[in-house]
């Protein structure tokens, strides 16, 4: 039982605020991104600063409580809250710093993609992040970092020059290449297991205008298609990146009538660099002879909008449930495959995806970083997505025997912000290979009674 008095003390010693059950705001506070999860902390420590993160982690230690850390609130399994324990919240850290001296930006824990974006490309600069501007920098940055920009400019983990970090004794250290270098080797990559990042110092890369966005083709040129890009796309110029997809037409502008709710496959691309708008027309030339694409959407666009394309498709507050794998070849029979299952997508929202991830992602060593799996050429994601609650059962089964199929073609590991938390200690040892034994070394010396243990969670050694 946690003694009211204790919480009325931490209350009053932070300048955010402090959330529990029966307060007007406490429904909506404890609301996260995927709709399924349906958790009710004890605690919600809206921090507005560091000292507030500090007093929050003390205040979970000595008094035994559950800790969960929310960045953007975005994570499939919903790992950033937690029932009956204390969340630290981080959305009211938001602040974003660009030194252009240095060409790098400062991004408080709390941010999301869209607000580093809004700052760095107004002087022309971005961050290499995912595909969807509402995720957290937090989660996302920790986990690897796998999107638009990955083969030009590598994983986020790969643009990140250092951290401030919250420990679990609750000091404050600053970690880089050179201070505490090996918290800052586990942090790119091996998630929130090692205290509260309240900011990331990153690296910014010359991507402002992109020639960039969808391709679609009809569902029966899948394997063809699919053949042709798993071929191209690993000797393609690396500021190109492109993922492949099976989805299903939202039935709405800006897409003709005559595809609406139709079930395609396609690539969502994005050239980038200082010359993409320029050299953009003749690079697609090549790709839009092979594709023959039925809806072509690739044009200049600036990398915002890039990344802000989907977000209006996928909001808050749906159905989400999520398999993945890492893919080294795809052979002819698990193209058969995708394409047996990508043809029976459920539902609007549900979709698959490979993202490729060789390129400057996959020219960094595997123990260079946490993050291993840097030999394999594409992260897939089956995420099973829709707004009505009834329909969970459909996109769960869906995600689960699409997996269970393609998954003897795939790795053993899978990128962790791309699973539930379903799968077990043995999935997350062998997403992290061998880097693991050296990981669970560096949790034991930053947080050997696995206070922060709400996330893909790697246990302190001995
Ligand atoms: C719509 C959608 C699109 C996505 N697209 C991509 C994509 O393109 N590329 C990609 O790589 N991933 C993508 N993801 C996956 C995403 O990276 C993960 O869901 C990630 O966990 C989200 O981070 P968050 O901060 O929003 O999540 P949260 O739920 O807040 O946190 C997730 C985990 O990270 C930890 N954490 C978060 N912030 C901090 C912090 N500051 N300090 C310490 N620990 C922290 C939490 O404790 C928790 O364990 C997507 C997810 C969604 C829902």
């Amino acid at each position: 039982m946690l003694d009211q008095e204790a919480v009325d003390k931490f209350k009053a010693g932070i300048r955010g605020e402090v959330i529990q059950p029966g307060d007007a705001s406490y429904e909506e506070a404890r609301k996260v991104y995927n709709g399924m999860i349906d958790k009710r902390p004890r605690l919600i420590a809206r921090c507005a600063n560091v000292a507030d993160v500090t007093a929050a982690v003390d205040f979970a230690r000595t008094h035994g409580l559950l800790l969960a850390v929310q960045g953007g609130g975005h994570n499939g399994p919903g790992l950033g809250t937690c029932d009956d324990g204390l969340v630290i919240a981080l959305s009211r850290m938001k602040g974003v710093r660009v030194d252009l001296a240095a060409g790098t930006v400062r991004a408080e824990g709390g941010c999301t993609w869209a607000d580093v974006d809004h700052v760095t490309h107004a002087f022309g600069f971005a961050v290499p992040s995912g595909i969807i501007s509402t995720t957290g920098v937090g989660g996302l940055t920790l986990g690897g970092g796998i999107g638009h920009l990955t083969r030009g400019y590598g994983l986020t983990i790969d643009n990140l020059l250092g951290a401030d970090v919250v420990l679990a004794d609750g000091r404050l250290v600053s970690t880089s290449a050179t201070e505490q270098p090996d918290l800052f080797w586990a942090i790119r990559g091996g998630g929130g297991n090692f205290g509260v990042v309240t900011s990331f110092l990153f690296k910014m890369q010359p991507v402002s205008e992109n020639y960039a966005g969808p391709m679609l083709c009809h569902i029966d040129r899948a394997a063809d298609v699919l053949k042709w890009y798993r071929d191209f796309i690993v000797k393609a110029p690396e500021n190109l990146t492109g993922f492949f997809a099976f989805l299903v037409v939202p039935p709405g502008p800006p897409f003709p009538e005559e595809l609406h709710l139709k079930t395609m496959c396609g690539v969502v691309w994005c050239y980038s660099g200082p010359e993409a708008v320029a050299k953009g027309p003749s690079i697609f030339a090549e790709i839009r002879e092979a594709m023959q694409p039925a809806l072509d959407f690739v044009g200049p666009i600036p990398h915002p909008a890039l990344q802000s394309m989907f977000d209006g498709l996928f909001v808050p507050g749906l159905q989400w449930y999520w398999k993945a794998d890492f893919v080294h070849t795809l052979s002819d029979e698990a193209v058969a495959l995708h394409v047996k299952h990508g043809s029976q997508v459920p539902t609007v929202h549900s979709t698959m995806h490979l993202y490729p991830i060789d390129g400057a992602a996959g020219r960094v060593g595997k123990s260079e970083t946490a993050w291993n799996y840097r030999d394999a050429k594409w992260s897939e994601v089956i995420v099973g997505v829709d707004p009505d609650p009834a329909n969970k059962d459909r996109i769960i089964s869906w995600a689960r025997d699409y997996w269970n199929a393609l998954h003897p073609h795939c790795a053993p590991g899978a990128y962790v912000n791309f699973m539930m938390a379903d799968e077990g200690d043995e999935r997350i040892q062998a997403t992290y290979g061998p880097n693991y034994g050296r990981l669970a070394a560096v949790k034991a010396t930053y947080d050997p009674h696995n206070l922060f243990r709400v996330n893909q969670n790697i246990k302190p050694a001995g």
